[in-house]
């Protein structure tokens, strides 16, 4: 069977490299599944799963935000973060969620209620993949 080679990059570096047979993601306009030989494209990712097939070993990924780039011979994540459910702190994940929940209860105008709503997705998007 065909695979497509996908690397995952975030700021703190690579993530992973490796050979999968299709990957899903969500683009900001909607679902997206690459398999091998899809056309080249650039999407922007939302804050969400990215799943890579493998027969024997399919690997999920929290991302928050950044592009993906299809290109004829590999995938590529670009995102500000990407963990595997493993590596969620879950309880960094449920703090960060309460304080974002307490800023956005706040009426206050110093609060920047479009970071405290970014700030609950990320939070929200580990929890659901740490399960
Ligand atoms: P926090 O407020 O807890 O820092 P955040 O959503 O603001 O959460 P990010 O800016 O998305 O954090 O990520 C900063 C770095 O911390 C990234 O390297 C990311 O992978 C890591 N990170 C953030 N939250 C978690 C978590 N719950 N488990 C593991 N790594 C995390």
């Amino acid at each position: 069977m065909k695979t497509v080679d996908v690397s995952v990059v975030t700021p703190d570096g690579p993530v992973l490299d490796d050979q999968f047979d299709m990957v899903s993601c969500k683009a900001e306009n909607g679902e997206l599944g690459v398999l091998p030989g899809h056309i080249p494209m650039v999407a922007p990712l939302s804050i969400s799963s990215v799943r890579l097939k493998q027969d024997d070993n399919s690997v999920q990924l929290a991302v928050n935000g950044g592009f993906l780039e299809v290109r004829p011979d590999k995938v590529t994540i670009l995102a500000q973060s990407a963990e595997e459910p493993g590596k969620i702190d879950v309880q960094r994940a449920q703090e960060a969620k309460k304080r974002a929940e307490q800023r956005l209860e706040q009426q206050q105008e110093n609060v920047d209620h479009q970071r405290a709503e970014l700030a609950l997705k990320r939070a929200m998007n580990r929890l659901d993949i740490a399960q």
